[in-house]
């Protein structure tokens, strides 16, 4: 068996390794908006809950402050009630009074409408708390773990990579490393590692799974990682001990 290759076959195998572990990683910052678009939801609906009920409160105030103006009003009516000299004057001013005790009585009618809401908006509020201190910390604690899950697939990456950059440069055929390099760096699809060698799996190329012809598999037997399979590119073997498994 043909050292090289035997060392070319190591170097893929870590190489493959390394791509999975990219792409775990690439695929975390995804992960992470999701779960921050979850706790930003349940922000938002507690913020939402929150200002609805304030918006309510306010306007009871504002009726409460118009009722006020309305009373102080009337007082002012009936002070001038007592300077008025004609019944007709007097009438007037009675007649603005009453004006004023009956726009009481609708702001009056407005706000039992809004206590209503604010019971609502109160209830739909405290609601929204129980369902964020239940699931805001649940998201957290996710966000947490996938944060701790990659920076345990990063430190595993580097301690990979210079495990793999070391045993590389003990390969002495540094064309045929080149070769293979080239090879593998070819992209084929997102999450698939691009063999430069495609073991022979039940008569198919290891890499894109298409039946080989016997004259290549007799090849990939006698000259492993010689024989390229037609449809990838990816150079077949057979190990011995694989041969027993085709
Ligand atoms: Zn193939």
């Amino acid at each position: 068996m043909d050292a090289t290759f035997l060392k070319l076959l190591e170097v893929q195998n870590q190489d493959e390794k390394i791509y999975d572990l990219n792409f775990r990683i690439s695929q975390i910052p995804a992960k992470i908006e999701v779960k921050e678009a979850e706790l930003q939801a349940l922000e938002d609906s507690l913020k939402n809950a929150k200002s609805e009920s304030l918006q309510v409160q306010a306007k009871i105030h504002d009726q409460e402050v118009a009722i006020q103006k309305c009373n102080d009003d009337i007082q002012k009516l009936y002070a001038k009630a007592e300077t008025v000299k004609n019944n007709d004057d007097y009438r007037s001013l009675m007649d603005q009074v009453k004006d004023e005790k009956q726009k009481i009585v609708d702001i009056e009618d407005q706000e039992l409408e809004l206590m209503e809401a604010l019971e609502g908006a109160k209830a739909r509020f405290s609601e929204a708390q129980e369902v964020h201190n239940q699931n805001a910390a649940v998201v957290k604690k996710g966000i947490q773990e996938i944060r701790d899950l990659e920076s345990g697939l990063k430190s595993e990456l580097s301690s990979l990579k210079s495990q793999r950059d070391e045993f590389a440069g003990s390969v002495k055929d540094v064309d045929a490393l080149r070769r293979y390099e080239r090879l593998v760096a070819k992209e084929v699809a997102p999450g698939v590692f691009r063999k430069a060698f495609a073991t022979v799996i039940h008569g198919a190329c290891g890499q894109c799974h298409l039946t080989i012809s016997a004259d290549l598999i007799l090849k990939a037997k006698s000259h492993p990682g010689k024989a390229m399979c037609s449809n990838c590119g990816s150079y077949l073997y057979i190990l011995p001990e694989t041969a027993k498994v085709e």
